[in-house]
């Protein structure tokens, strides 16, 4: 069965909104197979956002993602990769539609609650690393 990683980000953790993403993904039909509550170092940071080492936002992005708890899940099911990625939204709120968890929930690209596995060989690597 698919699995897919996903991840409530400081700020998520912060607003108290691991419940609701939760129920989310519960109601929609996915399996919980693990999950935890966990400070992230910089090393897997910087590894798990490697693909954006070069971006301008890159040193923001590891400092935001260490900067307090985030809960890390499995979640499994049919088509669970691309149907959290919906479930998700645009990875830049503005652009996020409503009733997608960042469309609810965020307005700014840095700060946007979810991080979600954007392919099953992503999911794999990122549950290597997470779990
Ligand atoms: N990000 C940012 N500024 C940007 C683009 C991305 O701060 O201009 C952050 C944002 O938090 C995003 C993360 O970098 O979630 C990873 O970017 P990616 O393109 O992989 O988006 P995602 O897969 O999270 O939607």
């Amino acid at each position: 069965m698919e699995k897919t990683f996903i991840m409530v980000k400081p700020d998520g953790v912060k607003r108290q909104l691991i419940g609701e993403i939760v129920s989310r993904f519960e109601k929609r039909g996915y399996l919980l197979t693990d999950a935890k509550i966990m400070t992230i170092s910089r090393e897997t940071a910087e590894n798990h956002y490697g693909e954006h080492s070069d971006k301008p936002f890159f040193g923001e992005l590891v400092d935001f993602i260490t900067s307090g708890p985030v809960f890390a899940m499995i979640w499994e099911g049919e088509n669970v990769v691309e149907n959290a990625r919906t479930m998700m939204g645009a990875t830049n709120p503005k652009d996020a539609a409503p009733g997608s968890i960042r469309g609810d929930y965020a307005v700014n690209v840095g700060q946007n609650i979810i991080h979600g596995s954007d392919s099953t060989e992503s999911a794999e690597r990122e549950i290597g690393l997470f779990f």
